[in-house]
């Protein structure tokens, strides 16, 4: 494997991820795999940001700062054999302030930092999945708020970016064509301004042929991303040991989009 950092992992902290995400078991997952670092990444929330009674506060309630850096010290407690750890995290895009869902306090904690503009489910109005044009306007709009606020510097790379996640009406893959390349493309600029990465994410991609794999219409997206001169992280967003193998399918996206080393943002 050419690819050996997983930079999108969620332990048992996150509230969505299984009891048996142990430190211990994704040791031994990513051993196997051929692994040298694992990026924690679970939910987070900064508790100084107000939650109120907003449609996400149920999800995001408990999952503060003190919460998440429990896996500090779980990871302290085990042999991690040779495996790196980051402590990093996967925030929020707050709508209500235009911004993230942390403090800078929070920001200055962590190894990396992942921010989703995608995570449309919980923090869109349900009204806008239709027409498919006004979520995709939500989706960058939020990238936009996300990559202007004064905490974006602290931003390692966007989660899953422009993936509807867990899109119920219709498949997350819709939006894409829904946002132009010109769209795209003074995206994109403003994170390499910025020095902000993409993920890949493997997620799922196991289930796919090779050739499934290279007809995904968000390589296009990732090909405009990287005429832009941005770089990529890869994550498998696992959330649980076993859900760390889609990573192995990160060597063929680097193949497929002809990445080369210097493409790869690696912490
Ligand atoms: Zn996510
Ligand atoms: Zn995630």
């Amino acid at each position: 494997m050419k690819t050996t950092q997983d930079l999108h992992v969620h332990t048992h902290l996150s509230i969505c991820a299984e009891p048996f995400a142990t430190p211990e078991a994704y040791i031994e997952k990513a051993l196997e795999i051929g692994l040298t670092s694992l990026g924690i990444a679970d939910h987070l929330w900064d508790s100084a940001v107000p939650l109120d009674d907003h449609p996400w506060k149920g999800f995001y309630g408990e999952q503060n700062y003190a919460h998440t850096a429990l896996s500090r010290e779980e990871f302290a407690k085990i042999d991690t054999k040779g495996i790196r750890i980051l402590f990093g995290a996967e925030g929020e895009y707050d709508p209500v302030n235009h911004g993230i869902g942390l403090t800078e306090e929070v920001c200055q904690k962590l190894d990396f930092l992942l921010i989703p503009n995608s995570h449309t489910h919980m923090m869109m109005p349900k009204d806008y999945y239709e027409p498919k044009q006004k979520h995709a306007d939500f989706m960058l709009k939020a990238y936009f708020d996300i990559i202007n606020c004064p905490l974006s510097g602290y931003i390692t790379s966007i989660a899953h970016p422009f993936a509807a996640v867990a899109c119920k009406p219709y498949p997350s893959g819709d939006l894409y064509p829904l946002i132009s390349y010109n769209q795209y493309k003074e995206a994109f600029d403003a994170a390499k301004e910025k020095s902000i990465a993409f993920e890949i994410n493997t997620s799922g991609l196991l289930k796919y042929t090779k050739d499934e794999i290279k007809s995904l219409p968000r390589l296009d997206v990732f090909r405009i991303a990287k005429e832009c001169g941005c770089k990529f992280t890869f994550g498998s967003d696992a959330h649980q040991p076993e859900s760390l193998e889609s990573i192995r399918c990160a060597d063929l996206l680097r193949e497929i989009l002809k990445l080369t080393d210097e493409d790869i943002l690696t912490i």
